[in-house]
């Protein structure tokens, strides 16, 4: 399979190039040149999440890696559970929960894949692994990547804008792991990457590389997942699934397009967002006009420039009449998403902000549609447990930390703080990491 940049149309490469450049040239991301279409999904939803995932990939990257490479990669990223609950009191309307790996959330899947990647590729050269991360990101990378050998991984967030749960969980491994709190948003991180990636002193020197979405390999292996949800809903009752995606830099959608695109059967993709709807407003008035970046009770998602949009725009190119059907974006409000984590808990379900405000979408277009009744499943990114303040301040409620918690809680943080300045950002990368 061939990737093309998707800025600059004659870089081309294959997987592995595409995996190991992580962004392309003048900050173009890659897209595969084609999206292969499955046949026989009935018979593909009756396998094993593991094996069905090999078969799922393998196209993407057959030139590269052997189907048993693949699967032993995918049995060593994907070891953990990824239960469909039905949410009591509501017909047919499912929880999709992602969050039974290593740090938590959703974003284990895509960084344990692309840490095995890494292994997979990399060379004798130790690689920097550079990421921006409005939380959940950065402890899905330190986890997948921690104490693997030549690797280091550089993770930039924004200082008082992840939980103090979510830094604990990422900023105190130390070893090959370093992080740093900006003083800006998550779109001032992300500049940040972006600016050290098309920086020459920087970029080959210290052998960059990245694990954010941005990576197509992370991307591929979120594709997984939506076949999973297929499965455990059955094949004729996923004929008609609407998915509720909780949206931020757009990745977990863009999979959720990409799985449709291979041959899933869906009625439509709801990519639901909080206040910072860029794509909402994008995809109703025609004009990509982002505003400045508005904190919200759903963290992970407040980004106002989500990178992977323009992957979806890419697919929409090729089949206009299947994007225009099968992809909604929504935006729900804050005091919607409190009523959705309120609502939820009444049912029996704690979800965390983030699976709450998809919920809140999943059940707007419920009522609005009038048609009959099919499955529902909203996408759960984060354990309850990660926002256990937000969680006990709407519910007024005592919620108890599990065991990966509560074992970081009183671990001290280990990261530098520095200012949303490139010049300092850079000097700091080539003193403390050459
Ligand atoms: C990253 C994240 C999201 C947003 O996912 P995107 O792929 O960036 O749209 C949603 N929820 C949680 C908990 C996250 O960590």
């Amino acid at each position: 399979m061939r990737y093309n940049n998707i800025r600059v149309v004659t870089e081309q490469v294959n997987f592995r190039q595409a995996v190991m450049r992580g962004l392309g040239q003048d900050q173009g991301l890659f897209f595969p040149e084609k999206i292969p279409v499955l046949d026989d999904i009935e018979g593909l939803l009756k396998l094993d999440f593991v094996t069905r995932s090999q078969k799922i990939l393998q196209p993407f990257m057959a030139d590269i890696l052997s189907p048993d490479e693949l699967l032993g990669m995918l049995e060593r990223a994907f070891d953990f559970e990824l239960p469909l609950v039905p949410v009591a009191g509501h017909e047919k309307v499912y929880a999709l929960e992602l969050f039974h790996g290593p740090s938590l959330a959703f974003k284990d899947f895509g960084a344990r894949f692309l840490g095995q990647c890494f292994e997979q590729f990399a060379g004798a050269q130790t690689q920097t692994i550079l990421t921006a991360t409005s939380g959940d990101t950065g402890a899905a990378v330190a986890h997948a990547f921690y104490g693997m050998k030549n690797i280091r991984a550089v993770i930039l967030y924004p200082q008082g804008k992840v939980t103090p749960l979510q830094e604990k969980l990422f900023c105190t491994l130390g070893g090959n792991i370093s992080t740093i709190a900006i003083d800006g948003d998550f779109d001032a991180c992300q500049q940040l990457v972006k600016s050290a990636f098309s920086d020459t002193d920087i970029r080959g020197p210290l052998n960059l590389n990245s694990a954010n979405s941005i990576n197509i390999a992370r991307l591929l292996a979120q594709v997984c997942y939506y076949f999973e949800a297929a499965a455990q809903l059955g094949y004729v009752a996923a004929k008609s699934a609407v998915y509720s995606v909780p949206s931020g830099n757009f990745g977990n959608a863009t999979a959720g397009m990409i799985a449709h695109y291979m041959g899933l059967p869906m009625q439509c993709l709801i990519a639901a967002t909080n206040a910072n709807d860029t794509v909402p407003r994008f995809l109703a008035e025609g004009y990509w006009d982002p505003r400045s970046t508005v904190a919200t009770l759903t963290n992970a998602m407040d980004v106002s420039l989500p990178n992977n949009f323009i992957r979806i725009q890419q697919m929409a190119q090729n089949q206009p009449d299947l994007f225009v059907q099968q992809m909604y974006a929504r935006k729900i409000s804050e005091a919607a998403t409190e009523a959705a984590i309120v609502e939820l808990n009444s049912c029996g379900y704690l979800a965390d902000p983030h699976s709450a405000l998809a919920y809140a979408a999943l059940m707007q277009d419920r009522t609005n549609s009038g048609k009959p009744l099919s499955a529902a499943v909203f996408l759960c990114t984060a354990h309850p447990a990660k926002f256990i303040q937000t969680l006990t301040a709407t519910l007024n409620k005592e919620i108890t930390l599990p065991q990966e918690l509560a074992a970081v809680v009183d671990k001290q943080l280990l990261s530098i703080k520095l200012a949303n300045d490139y010049p300092a950002f850079k000097n700091h990368l080539l003193t403390r990491l050459r």
